[in-house]
């Protein structure tokens, strides 16, 4: 039944809810370009306000070395389960700028898409749990879980920042499950859940002058 409610509090205020993801989008929240960094806290400022005003009390912004996290809570049903959920709010480098059919940080809607920077990485999706917490609080005043929220504004430059927290507030941060919506979709009309999410592996590979120069040799004695 409250469900059934949240969900029509969606429908209902569905442009409400797009007006509100433009204004989010409009922040150019670049977090490998130290010029974004105010852009990054008012973003910030913004997102924390905008989590108490859906009706979640308990948001904090919480300074790092370099870009904040945003927590917000409701643990108002001690004997459910609790659900953390992940997104992000910086974004990629827009660059080459006039590659763009509109300008990246003025969302544009182009049919039923709405394009701009960050609107499916990760702003979008994380908005739609936002949105959904948004539904349930309006219509039914309470969650059916419990919820904490860990939206952070540092993933597009490998999340520097994130571990450590993780590590320092375990007993805080623990949960049941944590659900994030930052993975592929394999198409506009093909959602996709990935699940047992493991991690990434990064590697990376070093050439020296020396040694690139003596395959350069060896390659043009194969091409000769
Ligand atoms: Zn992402």
């Amino acid at each position: 039944m409250s469900a059934s409610r949240a969900l029509a509090y969606a429908r209902a205020h569905r442009r409400k809810s797009l007006a509100e993801l433009m204004d989010f989008v409009r922040f150019p929240t670049i977090s490998a370009q130290p010029k974004h960094q105010s852009d990054i806290m008012s973003c910030a400022n913004w997102l924390a306000g905008h989590l108490r005003r859906i009706g979640l009390g308990d948001v904090e912004i919480i300074p790092t070395k370099r870009n904040p996290l945003i927590c917000a809570r409701w643990h108002g049903a001690p004997e459910r389960p609790t659900l953390l959920i992940y997104g992000h709010y910086d974004v990629q480098p827009a660059d080459p700028l006039d590659k763009w059919r509109s300008p990246p940080f003025e969302p544009t809607l182009r049919g039923a898409d709405l394009v701009g920077r960050g609107a499916c990485d990760d702003k979008g999706q994380m908005f739609t749990h936002v949105k959904a917490l948004e539904s349930y609080l309006q219509t039914a005043g309470v969650l059916p879980v419990n919820v904490t929220c860990l939206f952070e504004g540092e993933e597009e430059i490998g999340s520097p920042n994130l571990l450590p927290f993780v590590v320092r507030h375990q007993r805080s941060m623990a949960a049941h499950t944590a659900v994030m919506s930052d993975t592929r979709m394999l198409g506009p009309d093909r959602p996709a859940i990935n699940y047992a999410e493991r991690g990434g592996v990064v590697s990376g590979a070093r050439c020296t002058r020396t040694r690139a120069r003596s395959a350069f040799r060896q390659f043009r004695r194969c091409g000769s």
